[in-house]
């Protein structure tokens, strides 16, 4: 029977890298919402939308041709057929993604789609051949999927999220590269959480604390929790 993991958490809680990991473990298929409500804001950048018009960043959303690579080893995003894979990760974009994130039009028409990515990974259809799907973001626990088999909330502290940000930013984690990412990481996070809540684990969340642990200890904390 497919499985369908739901991981939602801040930035810096390690959830893309855990989750991809988690699904090439189990042979799952593996989607990053945030991703693709970068790849919206790309869009939006690109065709230089006024941000600050609802409607028009919701039109520009909804007529975004968006592929999807399912695949763990290698998740891909293309939009109107242009890989925005690395495009997406640059600053300018971190920097303004909130403000499409928190557009409600927007939230529906990207949860749509993700909901249906969901549904298709429960069949032999989806990349998966059935066997189901890892999905993170920050809804995806409470909105996006809340009848999940497996729903866990990957937090640490804003000190352990911030030297992970750092270090994959900026190669360090001295004071510039910190006070550089708190920017990116503590604001952008009270932005997002005035539409989602991640900071706490909605009612039967499990909650996964990785600062204490690497890479390879949170994601055997998780494979304990989906095999239990
Ligand atoms: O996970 P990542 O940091 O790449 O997410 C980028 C942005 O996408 C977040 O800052 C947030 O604004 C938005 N997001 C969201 N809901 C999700 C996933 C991401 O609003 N489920």
């Amino acid at each position: 029977t497919p499985l369908v993991v739901a991981v939602d958490g801040p930035s810096g809680s390690g959830k893309s890298s855990v989750s991809r990991q988690v699904a090439a473990q189990l042979d799952l298929a593996y989607l990053d919402t945030g991703a693709m409500y970068r790849a919206a804001t790309w869009r939006c950048v690109q065709r230089g939308v006024d941000l600050m018009d609802t409607a028009l960043v919701a039109d520009t959303v909804r007529s975004m041709v968006l592929q999807l690579d399912l695949n763990p080893r290698f998740p891909s995003f293309v939009v109107d057929g242009v890989d925005v894979g690395v495009a997406i990760r640059a600053p300018e974009i971190s920097a303004v993604v909130s403000q499409v994130a928190t557009n409600l039009e927007v939230r529906a028409d990207l949860g749509e789609r993700q909901r249906r990515v969901i549904a298709v990974e429960r069949t032999p259809d989806g990349f998966s051949g059935g066997r189901g799907i890892v999905v993170e973001g920050r809804d995806i626990t409470t909105v996006i999927a809340p009848d999940a088999d497996v729903r866990l909330l990957l937090t640490a502290s804003e000190e352990a999220r911030l030297a992970r940000r750092a270090r994959e930013v900026h190669g360090t984690d001295d004071a510039a590269a910190l006070e550089a990412t708190r920017e990116h990481v503590v604001d952008r996070d009270a932005r997002d959480s005035t539409v989602v809540e991640f900071r706490t684990a909605a009612d039967g969340v499990v909650t996964v604390d990785s600062s204490g642990l690497d890479l390879e200890q949170t994601v055997q904390a998780v494979l304990a929790l989906v095999e239990d």
